[in-house]
């Protein structure tokens, strides 16, 4: 937190290829710590890229600052997150004994995590699909996302919602029972979102329902946040066909267009399968606010999730309450 607060009278950094993956994570799975195989799911192609050249996207955190001016200082705030991650990946990969683990650990691993999953192309895809509905509903409190006079709206209402519910995300991770699931040969795949919460009948559970959240760490080793609380500071676990299955799913299903494996798996990656669906929101009415408290009809609930489908998924009642939202299919 310290170190975060220390960046905001920093000098702007030129760079602007800002990576939503970090390179030193992806370097796990590298060959000779340069480049990495990766499989394009929608172009079939399985290519050795730079580590420097996947996950990198031109100003995608360039936001606007409160005098008006453009800036890419919240490239160094995510400079601090990534320095944490490194430590944090670097300490699991290494962890023989759980009882090693610090309670400074354990929170690491909570915002780590916690971050990862909000900051990649996927989630400001997502974050466009459900901005796009409530622009449709309510225009006066929701302006669209994109404004051709503001090309970075996009990329400041990502990031002031990432740093905003960071600390609330990191809570619920810290809340779950770290696994270590080793795998001896190797097969841990990942992809450009990867912490993954695998999806149950095509529908995403919420962080608090998931089994499991999983963040592979190397090909050998995967970290999983599950619900099952054992009372340990980690559980160990030698990865089964059963854990190996549910981080290839995941990887698969949970990507949002490119899939990294090692040297040793490249001709494992499924680059003859059709990849026509990916995460996409889910909205339905419901009777109950998710605190559970019951609405009157007419009234509704409308509940927003994820779902593994060609398109956003939505089917609300038709008594008048909910206007339509083309705009959401524009980020398909
Ligand atoms: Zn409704």
């Amino acid at each position: 937190m310290d170190r975060l607060l220390a960046q905001q009278t920093a000098q702007d950094p030129a760079s602007r290829r800002h990576h939503y993956v970090p390179q030193a994570y992806l370097r796990e799975w590298s060959v000779e710590g340069k480049r990495v195989w990766a499989l394009d799911t929608v172009t079939g192609a399985v290519k050795l890229l730079g580590l420097k050249s996947v996950c990198v996207e031109e100003n995608f955190y360039r936001v606007v600052g409160r005098d008006g001016e453009p800036h890419n200082r919240v490239e160094l705030l995510f400079g601090v997150v990534d320095d944490e991650l490194r430590r944090v990946q670097g300490l699991f990969n290494q962890l023989e004994d759980p009882d090693e683990l610090e309670f400074d650990d354990l929170i690491a691993l909570g915002v780590t995590v916690a971050v990862q999953r909000m900051r990649t192309l996927q989630q400001r895809r997502l974050r466009q699909q459900h901005h796009a509905w409530l622009n449709a509903q309510n225009p006066r409190d929701f302006k669209p996302m994109h404004d051709p006079k503001n090309p970075h709206l996009a990329a400041g209402i990502h990031t002031e919602l990432l740093f905003s519910a960071m600390w609330e995300a990191a809570d619920v991770m810290t809340t779950r029972q770290i696994e270590l699931w080793l795998d001896p040969q190797g097969r841990f795949m990942t992809c450009d979102a990867p912490v993954l919460v695998p999806f149950r009948r095509n529908v995403r559970p919420s962080l608090i329902a998931a089994p499991y959240i999983v963040w592979p760490v190397s090909p050998h080793r995967a970290v999983a946040l599950a619900n099952d609380l054992l009372g340990e500071k980690a559980v160990i676990r030698q990865a089964t066909g059963k854990l190996v299955g549910i981080v290839r799913d995941g990887v698969e299903q949970g990507r949002e267009r490119i899939i990294f494996a090692s040297e040793g798996q490249r001709d494992r990656l499924p680059r003859t399968k059709k990849f026509r669906r990916r995460t996409q929101v889910r909205l339905r009415c419901t009777q109950h606010t998710p605190q559970g408290q019951y609405i009157e009809p007419p009234g509704c609930c409308v509940e927003a999730s994820d779902t593994f489908a060609a398109a956003p998924d939505v089917a609300l009642c038709k008594q008048g309450l909910h206007s339509p939202a083309p705009e959401m299919w524009a980020h398909t």
